[in-house]
């Protein structure tokens, strides 16, 4: 069974289309990324998977549950389904530690001293452990980023989305990150990933899916979209991109 599973998810802002249909899904343990020009609908199609977007048709199952039904329990879901932002989302007033241990306080209402020791695991998985008292200020772009994936984390997602988590990042701090994600595809973590590092996605995605339009155009194995590219969308981006 998929552990998410999207199927003719739509959205519209007004009169404006921006998903037109889209299916797709992730099993236990892939790590799928989603590639595409700008304005095709990537985020908004993640943002509805933990309900940061309300959609306006279709379904999202995530480990069987219907996210989209009236009865789901939010903080349940984003529990769930962790998010990486690319703009990091960190809270400046908070070290890196409370960063990662507020929800595990404040929803899995856990004590702080058993919050704390598991944000610490998670800080050293990402190889932050020694700057668990710094302010995210304080931190590169690309540790700060590790910070936001250690708050995904270390409340033990089913499934964790990227919204491309390297595109603020200065250029040479893109791999850091890169490889904590690396390092979790191979620790069995379940990724869907939006990401314009191509040859990350060439090298590293089980699987990868073109959007365009607000629709998948074409999805497969990374060798299949980037080597043999089906249909003329796919091969102009990936002409312009690639
Ligand atoms: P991508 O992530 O692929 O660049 P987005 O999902 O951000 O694409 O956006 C898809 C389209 O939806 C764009 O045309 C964008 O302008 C529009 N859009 C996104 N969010 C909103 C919103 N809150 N209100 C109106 N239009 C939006
Ligand atoms: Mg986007």
């Amino acid at each position: 069974m998929p552990i998410l599973e999207i199927s003719g998810l739509r959205k519209s802002y007004g009169s404006t289309e921006v998903l037109r249909g889209v299916d797709l899904h992730v099993n236990a343990g892939e790590l799928v990324c989603v590639i595409g020009p700008s304005g095709s609908g990537k985020s908004t199609m993640l943002r509805c998977c933990n309900l940061l977007e309300t959609p306006s048709g279709g379904r999202i199952f995530a480990n069987g549950h219907d996210v989209t039904s009236a009865m789901v329990d939010i903080n349940r879901l984003r529990q769930d389904i962790g998010m990486v932002f690319q703009q990091f989302n960190l809270y400046p007033h908070l070290t890196a530690l409370d960063n990662v241990s507020l929800a595990l306080r404040k929803v899995q209402r856990r004590t702080n001293a058993e919050a704390e020791a598991l944000a610490q695991a998670a800080l050293e998985q990402v190889g932050l452990g020694a700057k668990a008292r710094s302010f995210p200020a304080e931190l590169s772009g690309g540790q700060q980023q590790r910070v936001g994936i250690a708050r995904a984390v270390a409340l033990k997602p089913h499934v964790i989305l990227f919204d491309e988590p390297t595109s603020a990042l200065d250029p040479e701090l893109v791999e850091d990150v890169l490889n904590v994600m690396r390092d979790l595809r191979q620790r069995g973590m379940t990724m869907l990933v939006v990401t314009h590092e191509m040859a990350f996605a060439h090298a590293a995605a089980d699987r990868v899916v073109f959007m365009d339009g607000g629709v998948v155009v074409e999805q497969g194995t990374a060798a299949d979209v980037f080597e043999n590219p089906r249909e003329t969308r796919t091969q102009s981006f990936l002409a312009r991109y690639g």
